[in-house]
């Protein structure tokens, strides 16, 4: 480290060049991510609170207070208001705590969980780092998760089975009512990773869109993540984790004994007040009718990207269920294509199974973005 500081002046002069490397949401050129430009109200809010530590909530009522307001206005668009859970830090975060849960309550030796192929690597992390033995169920022809193979999957150690309302590769919907049903039946912890999908299956739902259940309203459903800093719009980091009842936070909880909480049962201690702000700000901003046409235009974005790639005679690989599209030709290897692409200035990403082009239409692109980036997308294939 220097002796002596540097001021001010210089320093955010050095900052902005650093920041000058990075690409911007607002350029609409990132086209892979579920990352978008945080909301101007959610910003806003998030700096007022930037202070505010909800790991010693009695020192911040207020935060804590916008915080359970969150939670029971998620659980009110997910099917049931007095659920219970936090303003957590992502979808990572979030899935660790949910398989934290069902280990705990559980309580049995060599514990195993079954997700699908499709779900998110964080669960790779949850098994490690929780010792569970993984288990991946295999897709149907649809990339969602295939019934059999999760009940083939089932043993006497399965403590969790995993969902997924809106896969990170295609963004896809499990049949989360069957899994529900299934859980029920054998008395299996269900949990229903929506950190994508939250944020659009309910807004689509109450518009004209026909999406299956995949929430609290179904009996089997233990816990669910959402990430208001996907399709939020709020800062990052701000993720959900929402619990149906009390006793998942108990089996994780731990004594706290110098804070103003007795117990914790979050993963991380100092937690940011402002996602909380941040989180309680944009629900109330843009109501109902304020997501519910985020959602609509960010699908009407993605028919016209799934239009376009159709008529320059490339395949898609599934057809998108929310706004995610992905897709491949027979002229060119993917890399080769993603490459060219990236020439051309275009940040897209390549997904695994299959592999694929993968173009999350986020808020951030508009239909100009797409209209120019099929126009790119024909050139290179010509
Ligand atoms: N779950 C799903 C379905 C995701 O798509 C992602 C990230 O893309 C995550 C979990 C992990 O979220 P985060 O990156 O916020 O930890």
């Amino acid at each position: 480290m220097d002796k002596k500081g540097i001021n001010r002046d210089e320093i955010f002069e050095k900052l902005s060049k650093f920041q000058e490397k990075d690409l911007t949401h607002s350029s609409g050129r990132i086209l892979g991510s579920m990352c978008t430009c945080p909301h101007e109200v959610g910003r806003e809010a998030y700096s007022m609170f930037l202070e505010s530590n909800l790991g010693d909530p009695g020192l911040f009522k207020g935060t804590k207070e916008l915080e359970d307001e969150s939670i029971r206005i998620l659980g009110s668009i997910l099917g049931k208001e007095d659920v219970c859970g936090y303003i957590i830090t992502g979808g990572t975060e979030a899935n660790i705590m949910a398989m934290r849960a069902a280990r705990n309550c559980a309580s049995i030796s060599n514990p195993e969980i079954i997700v699908p192929k499709s779900a998110h690597f964080s669960f790779k992390k949850a098994a490690d780092i929780l010792c569970l033995e993984l288990k991946e169920a295999e897709l149907d022809e649809n990339y969602r998760v295939d019934l059999q193979s999760v009940e083939d999957l089932i043993s006497d150690k399965t403590v969790a089975i995993v969902g997924v309302a809106g896969t990170t590769e295609l963004g896809k919907i499990d049949p989360i009512p069957e899994l529900s049903k299934l859980c029920v039946e054998h008395e299996i912890y269900l949990h229903v990773d929506a950190a994508f999908g939250g944020f659009m299956i309910p807004f689509l739902k109450e518009s004209s869109y026909d999406l299956p259940e995949f929430d609290f309203s179904l009996d089997g459903v233990c816990s669910l993540t959402i990430d208001p800093h996907k399709m939020g719009m709020a800062p990052i980091p701000t993720g959900g984790i929402l619990f149906r009842e009390e006793k998942y936070l108990d089996v994780m909880s731990i004594e706290t004994p110098y804070l103003t909480e007795k117990k914790q049962s979050t993963i991380v201690g100092t937690r940011a007040g402002a996602s909380a702000a941040a989180t309680w700000a944009l629900l109330k901003y843009m109501g109902m009718d304020g997501y519910i046409s985020l959602a609509e235009r960010c699908m009407e974005v993605t028919k016209l990207l799934a239009d376009g790639i159709k008529k320059i005679g490339m395949e898609l690989i599934t057809e998108p269920e929310l706004n995610l599209v992905a897709f491949r030709s027979d002229e060119m290897s993917v890399d080769e294509m993603a490459s060219k692409l990236e020439k051309k200035g275009w940040a897209v990403s390549i997904s695994s199974y299959p592999r694929a082009i993968r173009i999350i239409v986020m808020p951030h692109i508009k239909k100009e973005h797409i209209i120019e980036f099929i126009a790119d997308l024909r050139q290179i294939i010509i």
